[in-house]
């Protein structure tokens, strides 16, 4: 259940009715918000005096379903929003790792000359191999803070653990929370005492009630600004390196609040079929899309295979204008 506290509820007498009725607190704007587990069905007769509003829910799934927010939330991302009523869809690109200065200017120059506004890029990131590229750390970091400031970009950048949240939390733009850490709770509690937009990728393993439940922990953090991001779920084939979840992604549009962004590029795992699956993607009406891009694929330090190079990604994004127009949204 969640209950809006009246206004002038005071801090400590809040803090004393979460306690009494074993629920999460946190302030949302002017009021006070309380939330219990899903099967408490009636307003505790303590907290009558002091409730605006109530609502009861059918699963853990509280303040991310439409049953609490009919409409879906908007996030600031400075010069433009993403979510709400806004029909943007936000083309977010860059390499898979920030390598080298060369590397992150030329992908910028690419942002710019397409005026597109968010890049993509990790700095920390979590390999399947430990023998791989790890990222670039602090290092990388500092160098997509000096590429946002030369190009005025938005600068959408993933943590991989707890060691360095409070860095990326502090440089990124859009905190990215990546597959393999979406369980990761020290990252999402601390993701939730921010109030920086946050994108939460699907876990490869996991359902869509245990994607947005983990969603949850960042909203009942505090922190209303999320995003969700399908990347592809492993199933029983192999041919493609995951398989795009597109059909989750039409449960997400009709029964959660928050934005949709798709990521085409994780989900193939090769180039070759990125193109096709990102108009796919648009025609879905999604709220926005990642794809990976870099200067020379060939000699990226990781997901060489996936990324497009910068004409192939050209071409793909003149193509999606009137897929978008179709479906009545506006790419930004
Ligand atoms: C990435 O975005 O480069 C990445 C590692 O993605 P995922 O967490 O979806 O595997
Ligand atoms: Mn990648």
């Amino acid at each position: 259940m969640i209950i809006h506290l009246k206004k002038d509820v005071d801090p400590t007498r809040a803090a004393e009715l979460a306690a009494k009725t074993k629920a999460i607190i946190f302030n949302n704007q002017d009021h006070q918000v309380l939330v219990t587990g899903f099967k408490m069905k009636a307003l505790p007769a303590r907290l009558e005096p002091f409730t605006d509003a109530y609502f009861v829910m059918d699963t853990d799934i509280q303040l991310a379903s439409r049953g609490y927010l009919p409409t879906t939330r908007t996030i600031d991302l400075g010069p433009f929003s993403i979510g709400g009523n806004t029909g943007n869809t936000v083309v977010i690109t860059g390499p898979c790792s920030v390598e080298n200065e060369t590397q992150i200017t030329q992908s910028a120059e690419l942002l710019q000359e397409l005026n597109l506004k968010i890049l993509r890029a990790g700095s920390y990131k979590p390999r399947t191999s430990p023998y791989s590229f790890q990222g670039m750390g602090l290092e990388g970091l500092k160098l997509l803070d000096k590429i946002r400031e030369k190009f005025n970009l938005k600068i959408i950048t993933e943590v991989r653990d707890a060691s360095h949240v409070d860095d990326v939390i502090a440089y990124a733009d859009i905190i990215q929370i990546g597959a393999k850490s979406m369980y990761d709770h020290g990252i999402l509690r601390k993701c939730g005492q921010t109030h920086k937009p946050v994108l939460l990728k699907r876990g490869f393993g996991t359902t869509l009630q245990e994607f947005v439940q983990c969603a949850e922990f960042i909203l009942s953090g505090g922190n209303g600004n999320v995003i969700l991001c399908e990347r592809g779920i492993r199933t029983f084939e192999t041919k493609t390196r995951f398989t795009l979840d597109l059909c989750g992604v039409a449960y997400l549009k009709e029964f959660i609040n928050l934005p949709v962004v798709l990521d085409p590029s994780h989900a193939m795992g090769w180039a070759y079929g990125v193109a096709d699956l990102t108009r796919a993607c648009m025609a879905m009406g999604v709220d926005g899309l990642l794809v990976e891009t870099h200067p020379n694929p060939g000699v990226a330090l990781s997901d060489a295979s996936q990324q497009l190079d910068h004409q192939q990604f050209k071409s793909l994004f003149n193509s999606l204008g009137p897929i978008a127009n179709a479906v009545g949204k506006k790419i930004v």
